[in-house]
């Protein structure tokens, strides 16, 4: 989290390489197999001259990572993130691919990336910049190629300038390019809240294997961005839950009794932050991890948050990583032995991107759904994943994640094999 420091950095390419290579053992995988998921398909960086509103130009570095495409094609977000680097996007492709294969759906993994700060720049530079983006990485993209979504600091404004330049080089509209469009222009129902309406369905899972009660549990947010903020909300509307702790970037406030979350986010809307609401003391992320709560969702896009130095102070039951990559390794085998249970976050966040395969499949259909149909199909795919990662880590005796990893490596090493890859 930008204003908290104090979190140790982790490389988050390393994290996921450290991942594999544990699942790789488990599964006794052939080096040749591990030789190939450990490093991205392709990567491609991409220098993009923009018109900046005071005359000037400026060049932006951008990025597209494709992990792997063995099960159909490269489908992950783009993020605009001043700190975004190229191990950033190659953690988060590669974690792209797991995600898409734990969910069942007929898709890679891959990730874009832009270095830029979208809070300083204008509309005008901002759609300058996304056309840039797609004029320069065009030919890698494409509805059976590779599909592109929102993800942090983008959103369906942008993608869809991103369809719109798209389109007009292709000379045809191409509504499949990517996903998290807006409704009117090929967007799905249901894809703004998909993410935390996922990670709620395990959620609900995981607290029936755990005999878990959610109503008047106590729930810690970390992170009040757009899974977060949702999650707070879903999490009061399905289970009865009580939010007593929310975070950003510039710390944390807790109340016991339950905060509410609608004047929360008012207060966050007027001060850009959750800090200072009712003069409630800042706490630290650290501090946050450690209260007295039932759930935590760690929603921040914070990779390494959960270290091994708070790891033995979480308090929680159950973790739902609504974020991609907030545990280190070091991390989860505390919490482990711990007996707190991690819905790790390619299984927990994956919502998102199973709403954006139903966009897909409806461009193509021309056919649109119902929010009803959108949410059903959701439940069952989160909730038939959530049993298969469970039941493979009982069976392997190993935590959340390495059973997530087992489904979802497992998945992609049958393809790449059928392929005649490996
Ligand atoms: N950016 C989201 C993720 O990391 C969604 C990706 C997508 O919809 O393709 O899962």
């Amino acid at each position: 989290m930008a204003g908290n420091k104090t979190m140790s950095k982790v490389n988050p390419f390393e994290m996921a390489q450290a991942q594999l290579k544990d699942c790789a053992k488990i599964l006794n995988l052939d080096q040749s197999v591990v030789d190939i998921l450990m490093q991205p398909q392709r990567q491609i960086q991409v220098s993009i001259p923009v018109k900046m509103d005071d005359g000037s130009t400026k060049v932006f570095q951008g990025f597209r990572v494709q992990h792997n495409n063995a099960l159909g094609p490269y489908k992950g977000g783009i993020r605009f993130h001043p700190e975004e680097t190229i191990d950033t996007v190659r953690a988060l492709s590669m974690w792209m691919t797991w995600k898409t294969s734990v969910l069942g759906l007929p898709l890679g993994g891959g990730k874009g990336g832009v270095i830029c700060n979208p809070k300083t720049m204008s509309q005008g530079e901002l759609e300058r910049l996304s056309r840039g983006y797609i004029r320069a990485l065009w030919k890698n993209l494409g509805p059976d190629t590779d599909v592109p979504a929102p993800d942090v600091y983008t959103n369906g404004q942008i993608m869809a300038w991103m369809m719109d330049e798209y389109s007009t080089i292709q000379g045809k509209n191409q509504f499949g390019l990517l996903t998290g469009k807006p409704l009117v222009i090929g967007g799905s129902l249901g894809r703004g809240d998909a993410t935390a309406k996922g990670g709620m369905y395990t959620l609900r899972e995981a607290a029936k294997e755990l005999k878990l009660n959610l109503k008047g549990s106590k729930v810690a947010i970390l992170g009040f961005g757009n899974a977060g903020s949702f999650a707070a909300t879903l999490a009061q509307e399905m289970f009865g839950s009580k939010i007593v702790a929310v975070t950003d970037s510039k710390g944390g406030i807790y109340d016991e009794n339950g905060l509410d979350v609608k004047a929360v986010f008012e207060h966050k809307k007027q001060t850009k932050s959750v800090t200072g609401y009712k003069g409630l003391k800042t706490l630290t992320n650290e501090e946050v991890l450690a209260l007295p709560v039932d759930v935590i969702f760690a929603a921040a896009p914070d990779e390494g948050a959960i270290n091994e130095k708070v790891a033995p102070t979480v308090k929680a039951k159950v973790i739902c990583e609504l974020a991609n990559g907030p545990t280190t390794p070091e991390a989860d085998a505390i919490l482990f032995k711990n007996g707190v249970h991690v819905i790790p976050d390619f299984l927990c966040n994956a919502g998102g991107v199973t709403v954006s395969y139903y966009e897909m499949v409806q461009n193509m259909y021309m056919h649109y759904w119902t929010l009803d149909d959108v949410y059903a199909k959701l439940d069952e795919a989160m909730t038939k994943s959530y049993h298969a990662v469970y039941d493979a880590a009982q069976k392997y005796k190993v935590n959340m994640r390495q059973g997530a990893y087992i489904v979802a490596v497992s998945r992609v090493v049958e393809g790449m094999k059928a392929r005649g890859w490996v």
